[in-house]
This record gives structure tokens, sequence and C-alpha cells, in this order.
């Protein structure tokens, strides 16, 4: 699932290339996409698109007082084409027809249809509770104090700093960098913390989101919507390789869905956290 930096060099791009774009028409083929069906969709024709940003994981496209949130969810990418679709690719489910020929389009690939859209008076998007029950941003970090109130819990760090209740735009990826800059145990109990681990947890969330987000602007061109940008990821996935700080090698634990990538010198006292893919194929 794009995070953060992927999200924000989106809605950058997007922005810069869209401000000011009168929409010609829009309709989302499916039935499941919307999740709202007043004002409808289709209101947005001869509109111009007045911005585009990010909040947390999610798009907002803006329209003067209309905006569309969007969820891209896992497989969900807004891109930006020359051309139309057509209305039988079955990977589009929001398709904005802009007047000067483009079209920008909500695509997601796989079986599922998970990733919405729900259009919405500008004033609502933060009353709506997607929005309204996040945490406060990643970037920049919190300040150290409230960073402390967030995270001395009794939750592990790594289910803690992925839950956008409480810190918003972190997922699987990035939070295995984080930990890993910040030399905590990504099953460290929040509340066991110190206050010298909290700086640096605070410093690598910073350090690590504003990195990749830097990178991004530095390799995207300023015309280009990348499909998926050059994630520069040092650890996660890259179990079995050395840590590119001290040499170890790179250890990991499979969930079913993800997995979580740490080193085991730098970050765990060189203990081996239960791999629960093994542990449940000895069950
Ligand atoms: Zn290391």
């Amino acid at each position: 699932m794009p995070e953060l930096p992927e999200v924000e060099i989106w809605a950058r791009r997007l922005d810069s290339n869209l401000a000011g774009v009168e929409v010609e028409s829009a309709l989302a083929p499916g039935v499941v996409t919307m999740k709202t069906f007043d004002p409808p969709l289709s209101s947005l024709a001869s509109r111009e698109i007045t911005g585009v940003r990010r909040i947390a994981k999610m798009l907002v496209v803006e329209f003067g007082d209309l905006a569309l949130l969007v969820h891209l969810m896992q497989g969900g990418r807004m891109r930006l084409f020359d051309k139309r679709a057509s209305l039988r690719d079955k990977s589009a489910r929001i398709l904005l027809r802009l007047a000067d020929g483009r079209e920008l389009r909500l695509v997601e690939f796989g079986t599922k249809q998970r990733a919405w859209g729900a259009l919405l008076p500008a004033e609502d998007v933060a009353k709506h509770e997607m929005v309204a029950t996040l945490g406060p941003e990643a970037l920049p970090a919190p300040p150290v104090d409230q960073l402390a109130e967030i995270v001395r819990t009794n939750r592990h760090l790594h289910s803690l700093l992925r839950d956008q209740r409480c810190i918003a735009g972190i997922g699987r990826s990035w939070v295995d960098e984080i930990l890993w800059e910040a030399r905590l145990s990504p099953f460290q109990r929040g509340a066991d913390l110190d206050d010298d681990a909290i700086q640096r947890l605070h410093d690598a969330i910073g350090k690590t989101l504003q990195g990749a987000l830097d990178r991004y602007e530095a390799v995207v061109p300023p015309d280009e919507v990348p499909d998926k940008p050059p994630m520069p990821l040092q650890v996660h996935k890259h179990q079995g390789e050395p840590c590119p700080r001290c040499g170890t090698t790179l250890e990991a634990v499979f969930f079913s869905e993800y997995v979580m990538t740490y080193c085991p010198a730098e970050q765990t006292g060189g203990r081996l956290l239960k791999d629960r893919r093994l542990s449940r194929l000895l069950k």
C-alpha cells in the first residue's frame, strides 16, 4: 500500500499538473467505489480542479467547494492519462474526463474492489470518519512530547506506528525503515521506551519519511505522475542481505500478508524474533 511519501509525491505532481483544468464529465463504472451519492459524481461536470492534496495515505482532489476524498487501499492508483479509457477497462474505478482531453483515473488491480472515493462538500472532509479519527500526520514528526504520549502504551511499536489513529501516514514498508533507523525492536512495547528512545524514534520518523520524499522530488520529473515511485528502501524486504549500517544479516518475520524486516544486532539485542510462518506450519 502506498504510504505517506508515495501519496505525497502523487498529490504534488497531480496538483501541479491539474490545477485549473476543467472537468468535462465524471463517472464511476462500478457500484461499490463511491461511498457517497449526494452530491452525485456527475455534479463535477464543468467544474475546475482547484487543487490536489494528501491527508494521511489518502488523496483529496478539490473542485472549489466540493472535494473528492480517495482511499487507494492496497492496489489503487490515481493515474493521469493523455487518452480516455475504454469503459470496458475493468481496472477503472473512477474516471474524470478533463476538458483538455486527458483523463484522471482511479485504477485498481487485482480482483478485490477496495479502493473508494467520497464526494463531499469541501468543509466536510475534516469531519469524514476516515479523516476525523486520524492521529497527527507523521511528517513533520509530531513534537517529542506528543510522540511520547502516543507511543507510551502497551502496544508493540510495529503495530502502533502503522495505526492511522495513532499517527497518520506510516505503513508496512516505512515502519521497518523507521524502526531500523531508530535502532528499536518492532516488538518493543511503547510503554518501555525511555526518553532517549522516544527522541531517536522522533528523529527517525522525520529523517526516513523526509528522505524518501526528497528522493522522489529528485527523481520524479515535474510533469510526471509516477505509477509507482522507486521506493528507496534499505531494510524492508531485504532479509538475507547485510545490514547497510553494521553488516549483520537482516532477518525477517513473515506474516500472511506482509513481512517485517530488522537487524538483529542493532534492534533486538541479537535475538531472533519468532518466524510466525514457520511456527504456524509446525502447529
Ligand atoms: Zn545493523
